[in-house]
């Protein structure tokens, strides 16, 4: 009879068996949201271990959050048990890269313990270097040459492969010199940013064929999931690895990339059989995730768009609700209405982690937090820098990267006055005169500085004081564990004296976030692993065990699934974004819509869209007019229903025609009207009087008009 199917391959479908099984030579699984991409490569994964293929070290396996590599080694170590531990190279492009560059720094001018920055201190290091060039920081800001930096590493250009044109894009013709510039600086710090990861990589395989021949040899298998993001440079340094056993297969959807904002071609995945001839292409069709109407919803959202592969998806779930949409006065309503939706399900008995509410921007989280903080739900955020971002979390990280590595100036110049301890600009600048001077780390100088009699002597025994402390702190850290180092640190450095003598409502909320580092730091055994943790995090996720509502951004949510889901703030201007729309160009909407499409994907069970009439940002009060993509939800797979009451009445005095999310599309674009769905020709037939325009660039002052509305919903 047929050989037993090993536990991990049991459920899989035959074009994902096939996937599987497919482990010699190039494989691209093109499918679409839900399904069973992921599944297949985990299950892959633990194939080729487990029949022998290859030993864990030698797959390399690259996942698009830290969390989804998690969950994979998860999976593989529950089925294949310890002989699956270690899968060392599975991980993000970042901690991947990261860590091949710890072995190989010195090929490119740094030392093995380099500290990797962040945007705020690259944005610091540009400032210098563009006032260095005597330049205009207000014509020429230091955010659009950290922009095209980026953009430059994310293609792979070194300043040697910047053409006339590149050049040109900054400061007349500088980009290039500055771009050079601050390379050195970088390296003189013995620090990269995020870019540089992916580029010294590529450029170190690049040039030392024994060390590429190296990695080709060992990584026998190669594994690549959310293909369709992948920006040039990672594509360039994949192509490299690949080339040594051609054993590649990636996995992806081109209707799910979203991040051409931050240089990821979907080219890379739709030119993958003209790289790897030959490639055995395998399609998925199945969904395992969604009810009906949430895929057909979905379906008939991302039709709309014009550049795409049509995909069919089906899926054997039955029944289900249909997609809902609710309209709401305002952002506070909005997060009410959740509120009140999620401990509807939790009386249900709904896990509260399987609750997802979806921004567009990470603005739009406070809401929810302010209304979830007042009922008790328990939320987390996820996605970006949020947490490490906060100034206190910087402040204690500098610290500890001083500890690390005392040639850290970025860190000893954000740290060295905070406490206060009287060190003033004067104090600063003479320490930058003196380790410019003397060619040494700011630190080192600052100490120099303090032995001589060129400093002020209160300044000079503070600065004494004060390297003393780093002396102490550095042996303490050969013992302590990382989460108690930081505790003495905070503790000696005055940081929780100020803290506690600081009497403004922000202060508690700050040693709160403190207590939070060093919880998170107890998971680490080494300092240098825990900065390096910190360093690449992008997705700040506490454990899955802990039953709270998950509030992200939707660039964060890609490849997970949720059993209920929120997507809120469905308004022009909100989603799709104002520069999107300004931007007017088809490629931006589209990847708005693509979004769009990821965000309904999530949903496992129920997808609920919210979009509100009125909507504060940045400190203005706007009219909202619901987003373009609710219109291009077909009716059948929507439950349409509207809470503007009360205060709606004077908003329906004024702006009758809001009531009808499409009205101003009968208006303003008739032609489109006739051709497009449901909503459109609801808005044509329905006869609302056409006013003139009232659409979100009519941003009206909370005096004028929103303001007395709010009172209005206040009192009702
Ligand atoms: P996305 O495009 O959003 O990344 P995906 O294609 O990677 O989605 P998965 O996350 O792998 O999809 O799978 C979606 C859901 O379907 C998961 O809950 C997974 O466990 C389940 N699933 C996958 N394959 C099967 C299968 N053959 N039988 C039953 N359930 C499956
Ligand atoms: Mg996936």
């Amino acid at each position: 009879g047929p050989a037993p199917v090993p536990a991990y391959a049991a459920r899989l479908n035959p074009p994902q068996r096939a996937a599987v099984l497919a482990t010699e030579g190039p494989v691209l699984m093109l499918a679409g949201a839900g399904t069973g991409k992921t599944a297949a490569l985990t299950a892959r994964l633990a194939h080729l271990v487990a029949t022998g293929r290859a030993y864990p070290s030698q797959i390399l396996c690259v996942t698009f959050t830290n969390k989804a590599a998690r969950e994979m080694r998860e999976r593989v170590t529950h089925h294949l048990g310890p002989q699956a531990e270690g899968l060392p190279w599975l991980g993000t492009f970042h901690s991947i890269c990261a860590k091949m560059l710890r072995r190989h720094a010195e090929l490119v001018g740094l030392q093995h313990n380099y500290t990797i920055i962040d945007t705020d201190d690259q944005l610091r290091l540009l400032k210098a270097l563009i006032a260095e060039a005597d330049l205009d920081e207000k014509r020429w800001p230091a955010r659009q040459l950290a922009g095209l930096i980026d953009r430059w590493k994310n293609r792979g250009l070194n300043p040697a492969d910047l053409d006339a044109v590149e050049n040109e894009a900054y400061a007349n013709g500088k980009g290039t010199a500055l771009y050079t510039r601050y390379q050195e600086r970088l390296k003189a710090l013995n620090a990269c940013d995020f870019g540089d990861l992916m580029l010294h990589m590529l450029n170190i395989l690049r040039s030392h064929h024994d060390i590429l021949a190296d990695y080709q040899r060992r990584f026998r298998y190669i594994m690549v999931d959310e293909y369709q993001d992948t920006n040039a440079v990672q594509y360039l340094w994949l192509r490299l690895l690949a080339q040594g056993h051609k054993n590649i297969c990636v996995v992806g959807d081109d209707d799910q990339s979203i991040y051409s904002w931050r240089g990821a071609e979907v080219a890379n995945i739709l030119r993958f059989e003209k790289d790897f001839p030959g490639a055995e292409v395998i399609r998925l069709e199945q969904n395992y995730r969604s009810t009906p109407h949430i895929l057909g919803a979905a379906a008939g959202l991302i039709r709309a768009n014009s550049q795409r592969h049509d995909k069919t998806l089906w899926t054997e779930v039955n029944g289900g609700d249909k997609v809902k949409v609710i309209g709401v006065w305002d952002a506070p309503e909005e997060a009410r209405r959740v509120g009140e939706a999620i401990e509807r399900l939790e009386r249900e008995g709904a896990a509260l982690n399987q609750v997802a509410i979806l921004v567009r921007a990470q603005y739009q989280t406070r809401e929810f937090e302010d209304r979830f903080i007042q009922i008790g739900i328990n939320y987390r955020i996820i996605g970006g820098f949020r947490f490490y971002e906060r100034a206190e979390i910087r402040d204690a990280l500098a610290y500890l990267r001083l500890i690390a590595q005392p040639q850290d100036d970025l860190a000893f110049e954000r740290i060295h006055n905070q406490p206060k301890r009287g060190l003033g600009a004067k104090a600063l600048e003479q320490m930058h005169s003196h380790a410019r001077r003397t060619g040494l780390p700011l630190a080192a100088a600052a100490l120099q500085l303090a032995d001589s009699d060129e400093m002020p002597k209160r300044s000079a025994m503070t600065i004494g004081g004060l390297m003393r402390q780093f002396l102490h702190w550095r042996e303490a850290s050969d013992t302590l564990s990382p989460a108690d180092l930081l505790r003495l640190v905070l503790e000696e450095s005055g940081y929780n004296a100020m803290l506690s003598a600081d009497r403004s409502p922000e202060s508690a909320g700050r040693a709160e976030n403190l207590s939070e580092l060093a919880r998170a730091m107890e998971e680490y055994e080494t300092l240098g692993d825990f900065l390096e943790h910190v360093s690449l995090v992008m997705d700040n996720d506490r454990s899955d065990a802990e039953e709270t509502v998950t509030i992200m951004t939707i660039h964060a949510a890609k490849g997970l699934e949720f059993d209920n889901v929120f997507c809120v703030g469905w308004e022009e201007g909100v989603f799709p974004s104002q520069r999107a729309i300004d931007e007017g160009g088809l490629a931006s909407l589209e990847e708005e819509r693509r979004l769009a499409y990821v965000a309904i994907t999530r949903a496992r069970r129920h997808c609920t869209i919210l979009h509100a009439a009125n909507r504060r940002i940045y400190g203005q009060w706007t009219s909202s007019i619901p987003s373009r993509f609710i219109e291009d939800l077909p009716e059948e797979h929507i439950e349409q229903e509207t809470t503007l009451t009360g205060g709606a009445s004077l908003w329906r005095a004024n702006w009758s025609e809001q009531d009808d999310p499409f009205a101003h599309v009968a208006r303003d674009r008739p032609d489109r009207a006739q051709q497009r769905g449901p909503g459109w020709q609801r808005a044509l037939t329905s006869g609302y009087d056409t006013k003139p325009a009232r659409v979100r660039e009519n941003t009206r002052s909370a005096a004028s008009f929103a303001a007395p509305a709010r009172s209005d919903i206040a009192i009702g």
